[in-house]
């Protein structure tokens, strides 16, 4: 089975995923879409620890070979190298995965130098070690050049403040030639200088830059919605540091105030709502709630992610790093 291929995620072009199979190590993690897809729907990989991650095949491996080969015409057409995100059904710094595989995809990464891979991880405190092993054997083995490659972009994972604190030093403390963030689903504001203004001055030096931030809601079943001032507040900490803002989706909430004429003549109370407060908790306005209400509580529509769109105050954010 081929396990890359074309993607709907808005900020890469495909995706690749190596192994499949992962451990939640995140609250962001509680309803994990590619548990459900290759546990549930494809019964190929178990999630948790302990569980054996599997090796996608080697027909799979050969597509970024093929991307690479097609690359010219790739940039005739886009103007830029494809952005192919890996792992989408796994982790690459997964401390459960042969570090063979892993050295395995440093050398393909290494032999595609014409593809930007996106490598995202929730255990961005593995990175720094695992990237030095991985490299020194593409290195030994296959005269790769010194790290950091120009074609990886190194992403974290995040979803609260809690997280940001722990690990936006870590990741601005990796060599990388493109360093991100993706906060998706955001569960909570985030305040990215205080979480930098925690790094030790003496790791990164002038070079602990964020070059990216992507932030959205979540979708799908269960899925928590997200305080709306949490997203504008990312807008506007990354304009303050000139840092390009990708806002992904809504997902499956929108607040009222955002929702188009056409979705409210839709909604006649047949979508659910709930009242956000800042702190991420949300309630119903039952009667039988007697939670107080504050002048920031918003309410928000539980529509779907086709309907949600990704307009942030009636704006568009879709900025990649230069
Ligand atoms: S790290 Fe990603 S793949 Fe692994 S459990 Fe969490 S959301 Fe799922």
């Amino acid at each position: 089975m081929i396990m890359a291929d074309t993607t709907n995620i808005a900020w890469t072009d495909s995706t690749f995923n190596p192994w499949m199979g992962c451990t939640a190590v995140s609250p962001a993690c509680d309803h994990c879409y590619a548990q459900t897809l290759v546990e549930g729907r494809f019964k190929r990989a178990e999630w948790g620890p302990g569980k054996p991650r599997v090796r996608t095949s080697a027909t799979n491996w050969k597509l970024p070979l093929q991307w690479e080969r097609e690359h010219e015409a790739f940039y005739r057409e886009h103007g830029r190298n494809r952005r192919v995100f890996c792992a989408s059904l796994a982790d690459v710094f997964d401390n459960e995965v042969d570090p063979a595989w892993r050295a395995d995809l440093f050398r393909l990464i290494a032999a595609t130098p014409h593809l930007t891979w996106q490598l995202l991880t929730k255990r961005i405190g593995n990175a720094a070690k695992m990237i030095f092993e991985a490299h020194a054997d593409a290195v030994f083995n296959h005269s790769a050049s010194a790290w950091p490659w120009a074609n990886v972009w190194l992403g974290a994972t995040i979803c609260n403040q809690q997280e940001a604190d722990r690990d936006i030093p870590k990741l601005l403390s990796v060599p990388a030639a493109k360093r991100f963030l993706s906060i998706e689903p955001m569960l909570g504001a985030i305040d990215i200088q205080r979480a930098i203004n925690r790094m030790p001055w003496q790791i990164g030096g002038g070079d602990a830059e964020l070059h990216w931030v992507i932030a959205g809601g979540e979708s799908g079943p269960h899925a928590r919605p997200s305080h709306p001032d949490w997203f504008a507040s990312l807008r506007d900490q990354c304009k303050a540091a000139s840092v390009p803002y990708f806002f992904k989706q809504w997902g499956e909430w929108i607040p009222e105030s955002g929702m188009d004429r056409a979705m409210r003549m839709l909604d006649h109370g047949q979508f659910d709502c709930v009242h956000v407060k800042l702190d991420g908790s949300y309630h119903t306005n039952a009667p039988d709630d007697h939670r107080q209400w504050d002048a920031s509580d918003v309410r928000m529509v539980s529509v779907g992610k086709a309907l949600s769109g990704n307009l942030l105050d009636g704006v568009k954010h879709e900025a990649f790093p230069i």
